[in-house]
């Protein structure tokens, strides 16, 4: 079974969280609420949807390790933006 971690999430999980979500190789987690699917946006407070009220408490584990949100790479200096993005130095300025 695969762990999960829980709202209120730290602020280095949310960065790894929502670099996860914009590499999008696996399945991001999306809210299905009577619009076309939309990823959620990790917040301290949790997962929230950007078009309605839907929120979620928890993440899978292996989600909100830091990585890459380009390429996915964890084991590289990661880099991160004034945005709070993450970007390893070969993605940073691709
Ligand atoms: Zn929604
Ligand atoms: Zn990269």
């Amino acid at each position: 079974m695969l762990t999960q971690i829980r709202a209120p999430f730290t602020i280095e999980q949310v960065v790894a969280l929502n670099a996860y979500q914009r590499r999008g190789s696996f399945h991001p987690f999306t809210c299905g609420n009577f619009h076309e699917p939309t990823d959620l946006v990790a917040t301290l407070q949790g997962w929230r949807c950007p078009r309605c009220t839907f929120t979620q408490d928890w993440a899978h584990e292996f989600m909100a390790v830091p990585a890459c949100e380009t390429c996915g790479e964890d084991d590289a200096p990661l880099v991160l933006t004034d945005d709070l993005r993450l970007f390893c130095g070969d993605c940073k300025d691709a």
